[in-house]
């Protein structure tokens, strides 16, 4: 025999309903000989609590009566036989007559007691099986309505009755062995004290009700049939990434539950427990999947912990005194006190101090307790042994549950460590003394973050999300966008990461999307876009939601992004950029940024600053890292000008050198802007620093290329002129590079913490004699690489190189 018990969701609508009477068919056909226990329709529960409530408050529930009635009855019209239905509308009617003089009544008294709430709330469970029993009827030769208010008994503990066990399994297997040849359909979460008044056993309860018939009668096994694969690792309304468990301990699916999963009531769990009765979670909309199965043992697994659950909003207690809290007795006396008052503490924790003690309550018993305490503390608090409570509000608890953790040393690290790269701030810890759960209280608004981070953290098998926020869609941006679009197979199947750009702005519009902006119409949709950029806008909407790994890419060559940054790290987001300003500005700036980022556990990458996607930055990062100490660094970091001095050979003159440059777009429009080296300076500078010189852009001497009167004509033409009529001063210096056997090369070079860039001759004998093209070249010598310097070389400019460099930062964040 097995219970089958469906959720609201499961017989929610037409379809749903249907899908129900397939598994039972199913599992009759199979000699599995099943019970039914049904919830009441989706929604139906709480469309009742609120009418109540609004008869209570003298409002109108005639319309909502109204939509109760036609759900039902919509269901009887296309699922039950035309000749069948008359019985089964009168039957409803009757149900809803009652419905309605029970709210007239409490309309009319203005009072809403939680016996009549219980009473009121009922006809959900009695319309919808009513229901599923007719249409069953058609089906199954025998088919009978079981009235759980009948049959499980509790005490008058109205809104979360408790079980009489005993009386209850009694009456429900002479029920069950009275009706031995039908198929049974049980109301789910109602019964009845001993006087037949009717109560409710808590919300969530129809799983309990299944739970309750599965050990009166010996089941198989109680099959909770839902809407989801089964037991996830976690919430997956907010965790997209949460998997179904194949097999939890009941223990571990009581934590679980009781820490919020609402997918199983955590009451279920104890009397499938005692009886050793396997639990099995599983989906009616999905019937091929196994599910979980909840057992005695937790199961062979890899898995570190089982899931991560979380109940959103809570408030906290602080009682704090030296006179009180501490002593032997007062935390006694204080949770039996709450104890009594049917105030449920979901945790507790006692700072190491011992003078404070801080418990978690639902919100709507916070003030109660506050009041509880100060009336049984009443002479403590006179004699100032204890100050006033405190309560905070909008806090949630996020819990980690599994019995593996109990071996598993570092698990609280790794929850931490989750927690604080996120910039989660933890209110306070608590550690079941179990050890199959540790749980945490943080800020209501961080939850999803937290959720999801913790996830990423803990099922690091799975793939990790990156989720990117982008300004500057030029020639990097949207290379990278590209880039990004054809490696995500890729990155997914072999190094488990996702990224999930989630918001672009350009100059004009952004554009955002928490799902990920589609990459292939990523220009189509922000040209679409009704948001105009505002990059304030634009930062603050992304500290605001809050998402886990976050990275802020910028891709522009504009001062303004710069000033976010601060603010960017102190939100605990990482930022990766090719964009030098900030990095070549006051040094006081570039250690403020470094710092901050560092303080708060994010990254700050900026590969693409020297050299394009080159690796310079990394290298020299790695080299001090590891201990290494630079002794000098030569580098020629300019594209245009490398390919001038390159070309700077035989016959042509220098003039012929930089307008063929510049007809093949290797310069700016004016060339003057490459030649004069600053930006080959800001690149120099950055090295400098990160070598750890806290220079100026000042300090770094820049010898001038061009004569005073090239940099001084007033226009482009002007200058090609006075260029043309500088050519022999240049062939003199090709001239005595030429007898000397070396060639020109414009080096900067960083020694004893200072920095130069000069022109100068070299011979065959130095590495960068023989560089062609555009290349940029750069060697380290450094303690280790003393005699033959560490040298990298290649192409330092182009879309393509530093799109890829940005994207190799991007998949180093948090690495
Ligand atoms: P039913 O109506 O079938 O009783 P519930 O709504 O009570 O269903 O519970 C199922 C829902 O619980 C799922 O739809 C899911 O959104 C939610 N849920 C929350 N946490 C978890 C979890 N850890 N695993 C599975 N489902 C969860
Ligand atoms: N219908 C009840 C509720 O919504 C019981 C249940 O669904 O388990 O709480
Ligand atoms: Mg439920």
């Amino acid at each position: 025999m097995k219970v089958l018990k469906f959720g609201g969701t499961s017989v929610g609508s037409i379809e749903n309903i249907r899908a129900v009477l397939e598994i039972v068919k199913k599992s009759h056909a199979a000699g599995e000989r099943p019970i039914v226990v049904l919830s009441a329709m989706a929604g139906v529960t709480n469309l009742l609590t609120r009418l109540a409530t609004d008869a209570s408050e003298g409002k109108d529930f005639v319309e909502g009566l109204k939509d109760m009635e036609s759900r039902h009855f919509s269901v009887v019209k296309q699922l039950i036989a035309v000749k069948r239905q008359n019985p089964v509308f009168t039957k409803l009617k009757i149900y809803l007559n009652e419905l309605e003089d029970l709210l007239q009544g409490v309309f009319n008294l203005r009072e809403l007691s939680l016996q009549s709430k219980d009473l009121i709330v009922s006809y959900g469970e009695r319309c919808s099986v009513l229901l599923v029993s007719k249409i069953a009827e058609q089906y199954f030769p025998e088919v009978a309505f079981a009235d759980t208010t009948k049959l499980i008994q509790t005490d008058s503990h109205f809104g979360s009755a408790h079980v009489n066990q005993a009386a209850s399994e009694q009456s429900i297997r002479m029920y069950v062995a009275d009706n031995e040849s039908k198929l049974l359909f049980f109301t789910g979460f109602i019964a009845a004290n001993e006087q037949g008044r009717v109560t409710t056993l808590g919300r969530g309860g129809s799983d309990y009700t299944a739970a309750i018939i599965g050990s009166a009668l010996g089941a198989e096994a109680i099959e909770i049939w839902t809407d989801v694969d089964g037991m996830l690792t976690a919430d997956p309304r907010i965790v997209k990434k949460a998997f179904s468990l194949p097999v939890l301990s009941y223990t571990e699916a009581m934590e679980l539950s009781y820490f919020g999963a609402k997918v199983i009531y955590p009451p279920t769990m104890i009397p499938a427990f005692l009886k050793k009765i396997p639990i099995v979670i599983r989906n009616t909309f999905n019937p091929e999947f196994p599910g979980t199965v909840i057992q005695h043992d937790s199961g062979k697994t890899t898995l570190p912990i089982k899931g991560i659950s979380s109940i959103p909003a809570i408030s906290v207690l602080n009682v704090m005194g030296g006179g009180m809290v501490g002593r032997t007795g007062f935390s006694g006396r204080l949770f039996t006190m709450l104890a009594r008052e049917q105030i449920n503490v979901v945790l507790i924790t006692q700072s190491s101090s011992e003078h404070s003690i801080t418990f978690a309550v639902h919100p709507d018993d916070a003030k109660r307790a506050k009041a509880l305490i100060e009336n049984e503390f009443e002479l403590e608090l006179q004699a100032n042994k204890l100050s006033e409570p405190e309560i905070e509000e909008n806090l949630s608890v996020l819990a980690i549950v599994g019995e593996n953790m109990k071996q598993t040393p570092g698990m609280s690290g790794k929850l931490f460590h989750a927690l604080g790269r996120n910039g989660i701030n933890v209110r306070a810890i608590a550690q079941g003394s179990s050890e199959y759960n540790i749980s945490v209280i943080i800020g209501r608004d961080d939850l999803a973050k937290a959720l999801n981070a913790v996830h990423d953290a803990f099922f690091a098998n799975l793939n990790k999300t990156l989720h990117v926020f982008n300004v500057g869609t030029g020639n990097i941006g949207a290379t990278l966008f590209r880039q990004i679009r054809e490696q995500h197979s890729f990155l997914l199947d072999n190094n488990d990461i996702e990224i999930k750009i989630v918001g672009i702005s350009n100059s004009r519009k952004m554009l955002f999307d928490v799902d990920g902006i589609a990459l292939d119409s990523w220009q189509t949709q922000l040209h679409e876009s009704g948001e105009q950029a505002d990059l304030a806008v634009f930062v603050s909407r992304m500290k605001q939601m809050n998402l886990p790994n976050c990275v802020f890419v910028d891709n522009t060559a504009s001062e303004q992004p710069i000033r976010y940054y601060e603010g960017i790290f102190q939100s605990n987001i990482s930022v990766v950029t090719c964009n030098k300003i900030a990095n070549s500005g006051p040094y006081e700036q570039y250690r403020l940024l470094r710092d901050t980022a560092r303080r708060h556990g994010v990254d700050f990458f900026y590969e693409t600053n020297v050299g394009a996607g080159l690796p310079i930055v990394g290298v020299l990062r790695d080299l001090m890292m590891s201990g290494d100490r630079i002794v000098c660094i030569e580098a020629i970091l300019s594209g245009t000008i490398s390919y001038i001095f390159n070309n700077f050979t035989g016959d042509s003159s220098f003039y012929d050198v930089v307008k063929r440059a510049q007809e093949l777009g290797y310069t700016e429009p004016d060339p003057r802007d490459d030649l004069r080296g600053t930006d080959f300076m800001r690149k120099m500078l950055i090295l400098a620093r990160d070598a750890g010189y806290p220079l100026e852009p000042e300090a770094v001497q820049l010898d001038a290329i061009l004569p005073e009167a090239c940099i001084n004509a007033a226009s482009v033409d002007d200058f090609y002129r006075e260029l043309k009529a500088a050519d022999a001063h240049f062939d003199a210096l090709k001239k005595k590079a030429q007898q000397e056997n070396s060639v020109l090369r414009y080096i900067g070079k960083l020694e004893d913490g200072k920095v130069n860039i000069t022109l100068e001759m070299v011979d065959g004998s130095h590495p960068f004699f023989a560089l062609s093209g555009s290349d940029n070249i750069i060697s380290f010598t450094t303690e280790r690489y003393k005699e033959r310097p560490l040298v990298v070389k290649g192409p330092g400019a182009g879309a393509e190189v530093t799109a890829a460099g940005v994207f190799a930062d991007l998949v180093n964040v948090g690495a």
